[in-house]
């Protein structure tokens, strides 16, 4: 393909994708596809000669979209939907286009450096410390990676680096592998599963802490299990606080918390993935009370902000921490500007790095500040909305405090209803959303956090919801 192709094909592909967009609620939010269905459309063999893309176009809508679940769909309200917001997109067609791999800042000084303002720009606007920043003089910062459970991973790591050093100087005799069978992490059970996977990923033991009536891990809980686990020898070492967990967007409490982290020289990370673009809404910092004990925190503004998958930001109060922790230096990899600017190759996991804060730098300057807060707003009040046509219809329990834009909710009665419940939600097809547990309880999750949902949608959601419901009582009550 030459430059004059590539220009009228790009002009069709961003038609395509704006049509897409736009009219996304005609299409049928979850697929209808069994698996394997895609082999069957496509030849055993790649293509031996070119053909023309006209052929290929084609093929999107043959081929792929009938095996697509539209998270973009305004009746998408499983998990947390990412955004799609046009100026992110354009940052990633750039950011393709570019194509630099900035691992450090000689390799593209734009790359580090527009993302070591955007971070900065990020943390402001949700009101982060400023030891968190690039801007003082300290060796704090944030840092783009890909999601919030390479971040976990990455901070237990250093968490785990940071315990083991200390241990063997002050225990000369203890070896490396000794320490490390020694310690313990902590999290919630509502905790995301990405953060037990840290533990295995890191060979550490996760224990899980449980939570209170509002499913938020308490000070208590922690400061009794630190005990239980010392009384045995182990060394903790580690925390992940969720505020806003996945489940029912819970918070633990991080003010309690964090003085015990303190004390007991915990590396306190917070996941704050998807409730944490919230927090560029002062009425929602509150939930952040504690944050300065933290070592790190995450955002992921590819949920809740805008952006489309992937772009997690983590910021961390001494980056020395991470780059002293995995320090690999090989010669080809210097350069003579080392030290005065942050060589991003050392704060993540893998070497490569994509240009990915243009699309929060576009975003970011094509909403301001403002914009997102009204976004943010409005996705809260469109979950009221649905809170409170729940509550009116009388059958449905809602069952955690709606605070942002989930509600948890269920039919009242044993679980076996809303298993029934669910799968009706399922085998209708006009929305989508899932289940979660908890205490032996079943509920659904009713997420709003699709770009382009409207209260007319919430309230056509909530009539299918109702429709199913009708179905199972008919059903359950002969
Ligand atoms: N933490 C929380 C609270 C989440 O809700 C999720 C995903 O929904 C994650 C972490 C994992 O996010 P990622 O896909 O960026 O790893």
């Amino acid at each position: 393909m030459d430059a004059k192709e590539f220009r009228k094909r790009g002009r069709e592909m961003v038609d395509y994708i704006a049509d897409y967009l736009e009219n996304i609620r005609e299409r049928d939010v979850v697929h209808n596809v069994s698996p394997g269905y895609l082999k069957d459309l496509l030849p055993e063999e790649a293509p031996k000669d070119p053909e023309n893309f006209d052929e290929v176009f084609k093929d999107i809508e043959r081929v792929i979209m009938p095996g697509v679940t539209h998270w973009h769909s305004p009746y998408f309200h499983g998990y947390f939907a990412p955004g799609s917001s046009y100026p992110s997109i354009l940052g990633d067609m750039l950011s393709d286009a570019i194509g630099c791999i900035g691992f450090s800042w000689v390799t593209s000084p734009a790359c580090t450096e527009l993302e070591v303002v955007t971070t900065d720009w990020l943390g402001k606007m949700i009101g982060l410390p400023e030891e968190f920043l690039h801007c003082t003089e300290g060796p704090g910062g944030g840092v783009i990676q890909s999601t919030a459970s390479e971040t976990v991973l990455l901070c237990l790591l250093a968490a785990r680096t940071r315990i083991v050093n200390k241990y063997k100087k002050e225990n000369p005799e203890m070896n490396e592998v000794e320490i490390i069978s020694k310690l313990v992490g902590y999290c919630s059970t509502q905790a995301n599963s990405s953060v037990e996977r840290s533990g295995l990923l890191g060979a550490v033991q996760m224990t899980k802490l449980i939570p209170d009536s509002k499913h938020s891990v308490r000070g208590e809980t922690l400061k009794q299990a630190i005990k239980r686990d010392k009384d045995k020898g182990k060394i903790p070492f580690f925390i992940c606080v969720s505020l806003g967990t996945t489940g029912t967007c819970a918070f633990d409490n991080l003010a309690e918390i964090g003085p015990i982290c303190e004390e007991e020289g915990i590396w306190l990370h917070i996941d704050a993935a998807y409730a944490g673009s919230a927090f560029v809404c002062p009425e929602f910092r509150h939930y952040m009370k504690g944050i300065e004990y933290a070592e790190t925190i995450s955002i992921n503004p590819h949920k809740w902000m805008l952006i489309n998958f992937d772009l997690s930001v983590m910021w961390i109060k001494d980056s020395t921490l991470l780059v002293d922790a995995f320090n690999v230096d090989p010669v080809y990899l210097k350069h003579v500007n080392q030290g005065k600017v942050p060589d991003y190759r050392h704060w993540q996991i893998p070497l490569g790095r994509r240009f990915r804060s243009l699309k929060l730098w576009f975003m970011l300057r094509s909403y301001g500040v403002s914009g997102v807060q009204s976004y943010i707003r409005k996705h809260v009040n469109l979950a009221k909305q649905f809170e409170k046509l729940a509550r009116e219809d009388g059958r449905f329990q809602i069952v955690a405090e709606v605070v942002m834009g989930l509600v948890c909710f269920k039919l009242k009665g044993p679980n076996e209803l809303n298993e029934k419940l669910m799968e009706e939600i399922i085998e209708d097809k006009r929305i989508f959303l899932i289940p979660a547990f908890d205490k032996n309880r079943v509920f659904l999750r009713f997420a709003v956090c699709a770009e382009r949902t409207n209260s007319r949608d919430v309230e056509y959601s909530f009539g299918v919801i109702r429709d199913c419901a009708n179905n199972v009582l008919a059903v359950h009550s002969k």
